[in-house]
């Protein structure tokens, strides 16, 4: 008994913050499977659906993350190795809607774990969950990591003031402290309000006879989108590196919501254009250029790569919405 229990303690631990989210359940996933011991922070309202599997390998607390006092008793009590910090408010218009929330969620919060690890745990490594939308409106297309800043949303400010802060807290300190560059990312555990997962859901209900209609707002607007079971290895990878350094995580593609829905109903044998319908009220009052990124960083010094293509992560979202839709009549 006792030579398990020091296998245990031997074990690395990670602290993932926003567990119950898209990325925090792919990348628990990732590392349970490399043996880690993981603590995770949700929220009260969480929905654990996309967690449920994993619920009997990790430890789960329920914490409202703003207050400073539990992050040091967690942070102490656990001692992690690794904190990856996914919790936010990740939808833009939640952004323009409470941009106080955004900043205290996606600002402060990332303030709290900096000031906590550098007083208390200085030798842990530290992940913070940036965007592509600090370039907001880019000067040049594809963006790399030297690209100029220039948001355009209460989101991409608070994301940027984070993104900046842990880079000072690294050379300041001298901390392990990073942020990933992320560009979209989707999966079958996105959130229905995301374009991605609203056109897989609908595309899989039209095909089923369930619904008759996707209204969506502009659908000339193009992301670069990959898939997030890809994307949380990039993260990982970041966080095992020699030295410190920020990274763009990317497929450098661009594709159209017009290529996403084609891609979608074309997999169903279906044709958008006669269930589709721009609904003035869904074009955002303010949309960002053209992001794209450039992953040359990652793939030189982290042996980073997408392998999940546009066509296969669309027809993956498609398939598990037939698959959710047909458990549902049954
Ligand atoms: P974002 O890049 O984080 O804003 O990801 P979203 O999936 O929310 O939006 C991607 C793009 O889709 C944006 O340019 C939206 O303006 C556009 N879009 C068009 N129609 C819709 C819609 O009905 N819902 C959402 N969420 N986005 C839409």
């Amino acid at each position: 008994m006792e030579g398990s229990r020091v296998t245990l303690n031997q074990k690395k631990r990670a602290l993932i913050a926003g567990i119950a989210g898209q990325d925090g359940s792919y990348l628990a996933e990732l590392l349970l499977e490399k043996g880690y011991r993981i603590l995770g922070f949700l929220k009260k309202e969480d929905d654990v659906s996309v967690i449920s599997h994993l619920v009997k390998d990790v430890v789960l607390e329920e914490t409202e993350l703003v207050r400073k006092e539990d992050i040091i008793r967690w942070t102490r009590l656990f001692a992690p190795d690794e904190v990856y910090n996914f919790a936010g408010v990740s939808f833009i218009p939640a952004s323009w809607d409470d941009p106080y929330r955004a900043f205290q969620v996606n600002t402060l919060l990332v303030t709290a774990f900096l000031e906590v690890l550098k007083d208390h745990c200085p030798g842990t490594r530290f992940y913070q969950a940036s965007s592509s939308e600090i370039f907001g409106d880019p000067p040049v297309s594809p963006q790399d990591e030297s690209t100029p800043h220039n948001p355009v949303t209460p989101y991409g400010v608070s994301k940027l003031a984070a993104h900046l802060l842990t880079g000072l807290y690294r050379r300041r300190h001298g901390m392990f402290a990073v942020s990933g560059i992320l560009y979209n990312h989707e999966s079958p555990r996105r959130q229905d309000y995301f374009v991605t997962q609203k056109i897989a859901r609908a595309a899989a209900e039209i095909s089923l006879g369930r619904t008759e209609k996707l209204r969506l707002g502009n659908i000339d607007a193009k992301r670069d989108w990959g898939f997030a079971g890809d994307f949380v290895l990039g993260i990982w990878l970041m966080l095992q590196a020699k030295e410190p350094d920020d990274y763009i995580i990317a497929t450098g593609k661009s594709h159209s919501i017009r290529d996403f829905l084609s891609a979608a109903f074309g997999h169903l044998g279906l044709s958008w254009e006669e269930w589709v319908e721009t609904d003035a009220a869904l074009v955002r009052p303010v949309e960002v250029g053209l992001l794209v990124g450039n992953p040359a960083r990652a793939r030189k010094k982290l042996g980073w790569e997408p392998a999940v293509s546009f066509d296969a992560l669309v027809r993956m979202m498609v398939d598990a919405q037939v698959a959710r839709l047909s458990r549902s009549v049954k």
